[in-house]
């Protein structure tokens, strides 16, 4: 079985892996030199929306698919003729746009956060009448990580605000109090099968996922996570792994955006989950069968950004995965991973890493975007 990926960063690497483990190849579309997934399939380079690459992709492979959110729409569905494209590029289409994205929720009676979409600087008055403030204006396309958002506290902060990310379609939220975030990862099969791993607490620094811990051992909020799940693989008709980020702030579960793909949240899934997301994703595209996944324990995944450290390589605990990219401030260069026979144990760990590698990460992260540390403070893209 020959698998299509667009995208050679580190989620294709990861792909790529697994499909080495199930017998499966990956070949890749990148235009980067020495892109992370070069080292497990063919890399071929030419930009993500390039036509002719696209369809020799599509003539050579079984399926395609993707490992990132800005792939274009269109160049997804004028290769569906030729050859089966999971996750559905109309799911693709919800993600690539908050509005829709938030639409989507609503109609499958998922909460959210208040939001009003902003076009001109006047809907940016009217947003704060009708969401309230704190609030914050992010761009409804081609964010992620945090970037394109600004953090309106008061009406002092609208201005500036504007100056930053107007010009662009905007949507307004309301500035969620959240306890903490969790992500609700699953997939879906060609024959309707679904499996969701358990739900992982996600801690972001700086809007990046700092790291995430699995299972979250809360029977009622996984309940209703994996329920707001499925409605969205079945609504979607969805083939893949999709990631649906939610806050819980007092108990209620809002959602804030879902990936139609394989998510950092659910790295731990690697070590700790039998399927990992990855093998699940390949299976699910295949048309294979879906079994639930096995927890090996308790899980735990802390990102590495801006530089990988020696003291990183050195630890006698965690499984170190280096994606083998060039150190840049705040980029994702690699994760831990630890496994543990309880949560107490893992964090323990996590705890010890954490000093061991001396928090570099957290440091890179808050000074590639210092901004975005605080509400009414503002992130520009
Ligand atoms: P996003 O790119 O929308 O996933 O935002 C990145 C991170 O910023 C989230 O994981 C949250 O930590 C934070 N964030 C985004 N939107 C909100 C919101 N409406 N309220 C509070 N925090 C938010």
């Amino acid at each position: 079985m020959r698998i299509g990926i667009i995208g050679a960063g580190q989620l294709g690497q990861m792909l790529g892996h697994a499909a080495h483990d199930l017998g499966m190849e990956c070949i890749f579309v990148d235009p980067s030199d020495l892109p992370p997934a070069q080292e497990c399939g063919e890399v071929l380079k030419a930009p993500f929306d390039d036509a002719d690459a696209l369809a020799h992709l599509a003539r050579i492979c079984d399926v395609v698919s993707y490992e990132f959110e800005n792939v274009s729409v269109a160049a997804l569905k004028s290769i569906s003729d030729i050859v089966p494209v999971f996750p559905p590029p109309d799911a693709l289409q919800h993600a690539q746009d908050r509005l829709a994205e938030k639409l989507l929720f609503q109609g499958l009676g998922i909460p959210i956060p208040g939001f009003y979409p902003v076009d001109g600087r006047a809907d940016l008055d009217a947003a704060v009448a009708a969401v309230g403030l704190p609030m914050v204006l992010k761009t409804r396309r081609f964010g992620y990580d945090g970037k394109g958002q600004a953090l309106i506290r008061n009406a002092a902060d609208l201005d500036q605000a504007w100056d930053a990310l107007g010009g662009a379609a905007l949507i307004a939220e309301a500035w969620v109090q959240f306890d903490y975030e969790v992500s609700a990862i699953g997939a879906r099969n060609q024959a309707g099968e679904i499996i969701s791993f358990p739900l992982s607490q996600n801690q972001h620094v700086g809007g990046v996922l700092h790291s995430s811990r699995a299972p979250l051992e809360d029977e009622v909020l996984r309940q209703r996570a994996e329920g707001y799940l499925h409605r969205m693989l079945e609504k979607l008709e969805y083939v893949g792994v999709l990631a649906l980020e939610l806050f819980v702030a007092n108990d209620q579960l809002l959602a804030n955006e879902f990936a139609p793909r394989v998510h950092n949240s659910g790295h731990w899934t690697i070590e700790g989950a039998q399927p990992s997301q990855f093998t699940a994703h390949l299976l699910a595209i295949t048309g294979a069968k879906l079994a639930a996944p096995n927890m090996r324990g308790f899980a735990g995944m802390l990102n590495l950004l801006g530089e990988i450290p020696n003291t990183a390589r050195d630890l006698a605990i965690g499984t170190l995965h280096d994606y083998g990219k060039d150190p840049r401030p705040g980029r994702k260069l690699g994760h831990i991973t630890v496994l543990a026979d309880s949560a107490v144990e893992r964090d323990q760990q996590m705890s010890k890493i954490e000093k061991i590698v001396n928090l570099l990460s957290v440091e890179n992260v808050t000074q590639a975007q210092p901004e975005q540390a605080k509400p009414g403070k503002l992130a520009q893209k």
